[in-house]
């Protein structure tokens, strides 16, 4: 029954690859007993706040503290708008090439600084390093990217003809200050790349990260002041979505808002936004997912099993791409199942630092408690197939044991679950078509996971199912800046893809180029 692919994780799998973890080891290691302190950035000070500081501790270790962090309160929000709009003339003014330059001095500066910010997302995130070091290296090709973008897009006239021979001029520039209210998830990487596209596309920028990272989140802002990026163009306000979302997405002054979680708060910040006694701004959303992977019997067992417990349990299932349903066709399930119970079982749980760890814990002990219900209700419903185990000690942190569970169809499932835990569903082969009902049925389009040697039932599946990012033949998460742009549909956002050409234009305006501004 034992999973027979190849072992990446083992210690002595391959000298050279434990080389390579002890060089990343020796990176993070000066930063293991770093305490960090952060709070609202104004205007290039920290401020300090009337709070009680709010402690942040390790996900796998609650006795092991990380920093303090001053949460920001609804003045400081109205100060950082102040200022915020206050800068954006300059900015919007100051040459794309050198906004774009800052943006690369961003990137240098995040190289420079790997080792701290790495030990940041296995720290404050929970994050293995192989997770940490993917984080880092997608912030820097998002800042690379979107500088790159903002040259093409923002230096770009067209010339338009009309019947009598009349001309006009058409070119982009940014749209004043945009919101940007990122996840933990990606504490780094999407915390910086919806701010590099404002920043480049020539918008001052009102940060608001998740409050389980504010301290890498701090770190990253710092990083963009020496960068250059003026005081003015960048404002933090580290705190809770409770008490700064509203005050921030009813505020006039905003002119756009990017922001990566929850459907349920992409909602409420929609409404927030309509309610305003002002112009419709631009909404940019990336929210959940209840993503399937589609396997047939023409597919290949070991590859399924491989990508299938990547795609559902790297990163603790805490991706918006992450598989949670994975359909079987029945001909194949007797040979699937007990490889994947095989797989789960082999999987090892536990302190992400060391780096035979597959799954770290999950953030906190709110998304813990949510977890663990859904499992005691799956308990009831459905039938279990695996659960990899626990470490003895998992008792310090916040560790959801990966599990999966049998169920008879998506419709089972009423909301996503953020976290390890994989459904199985067996389909026949005459009941492909409703399966795929069925997927678009949920009301999300993110990420899609197909198995199978047979290009007609691919191209079948691939032109049915609503999805964002369809992979085929492969695992399903770790979207790649530039040649994979992610973002989905309905439930899942509202576009464009992060990460691919069309992003940064959306943080633009049209103008006339001899508009008075
Ligand atoms: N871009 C990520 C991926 O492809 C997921 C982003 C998210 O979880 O928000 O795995």
């Amino acid at each position: 029954e034992l999973f027979s692919g190849e072992r990446k994780n083992s210690y002595g799998y391959n000298i050279e690859i434990d080389a390579q973890w002890n060089n990343f080891k020796a990176m993070i290691q000066p930063f293991m007993a770093t305490t960090w302190q952060a709070g609202p950035i104004i205007n290039g000070e920290v401020l300090s706040t009337n709070t009680t500081p709010f402690s942040i501790v390790a996900p796998y270790d609650h006795n092991h503290i990380v920093g303090q962090v001053n949460f920001a309160s609804a003045s400081h929000v109205d100060l950082a708008l102040e200022h915020a709009e206050k800068a954006y003339p300059a900015w919007r003014d100051t040459p794309v090439t050198d906004r774009a330059q800052a943006l690369e001095r961003l990137a240098d500066l995040l190289e420079e600084n790997y080792g701290e910010l790495m030990a940041l997302c296995h720290r404050e995130a929970g994050k293995t390093l192989q997770d940490g070091i993917d984080e880092v290296r997608e912030a820097v090709d998002f800042c690379r990217y979107y500088a790159v973008q903002a040259r093409l897009a923002m230096s770009e006239t067209e010339t338009l003809q009309s019947f009598d021979h009349s001309t006009l001029e058409i070119s982009r520039q940014g749209r004043g200050v945009f919101v940007c209210i990122s996840p933990w998830n990606f504490p780094l990487a999407i915390f910086l790349g919806p701010i590099a596209a404002a920043l480049a596309a020539g918008n001052t920028v009102v940060a608001k990260p998740a409050e389980q990272t504010s301290l890498i989140a701090f770190r990253a802002v710092q990083l963009m002041l020496e960068a250059g990026i003026p005081a003015g163009a960048i404002q933090l306000l580290t705190g809770e979505g409770a008490t700064l979302g509203e005050p921030l997405t009813s505020d006039k002054r905003v002119a756009g808002v990017a922001f990566t979680g929850s459907t349920g708060t992409a909602q409420r910040i929609n409404r927030s936004l309509a309610k305003r006694q002002a112009g419709p701004v631009p909404f940019i959303a990336e929210t959940g997912g209840q993503n399937a992977m589609l396997i047939d019997s023409t597919c290949l067992p070991e590859q399924v099993v491989r990508d299938a417990v990547r795609s559902a349990f790297a990163s603790a299932g805490q991706r918006c791409s992450a598989l949670r349903v994975l359909f079987v066709q029945q001909d194949i399930a007797d040979r699937i199942i007990p490889m994947l119970r095989g797989a789960m079982q082999e999987s090892i749980v536990g302190n992400p630092e060391y780096h035979q760890t597959d799954i770290g814990p999950v953030i906190d002990r709110r998304a813990q408690t949510r977890l663990l219900q859904h499992i005691e209700n799956m308990h009831k419903n459905a039938s279990l197939i695996a659960q990899t185990p626990l470490p003895f000690d998992s008792d310090k942190g916040t560790f959801v044991a990966p599990s999966a569970f049998e169920i008879s169809g998506i419709e089972q499932l009423s909301e996503e679950q953020f976290g390890p835990i994989l459904h199985v569903v067996r389909y026949k082969a005459s009941e492909l078509n409703s399966i795929i009902d069925s997927i678009n049925a949920s009301g999300f389009g993110l990420t899609l996971g197909v198995h199978t040697r047979n290009e007609t039932t691919a191209n079948h599946i691939t032109h049915r199912v609503r999805a964002g990012n369809i992979y085929i033949n492969r695992d399903q998460v770790g979207a790649v800046v530039g040649v994979q742009p992610f973002g989905g549909q309905g439930l899942s956002g509202t576009g464009p893809k992060a990460g691919g050409p069309h992003y940064l234009k959306r943080f633009t305006r049209e103008v006339r180029k001899t508009q008075p501004q």
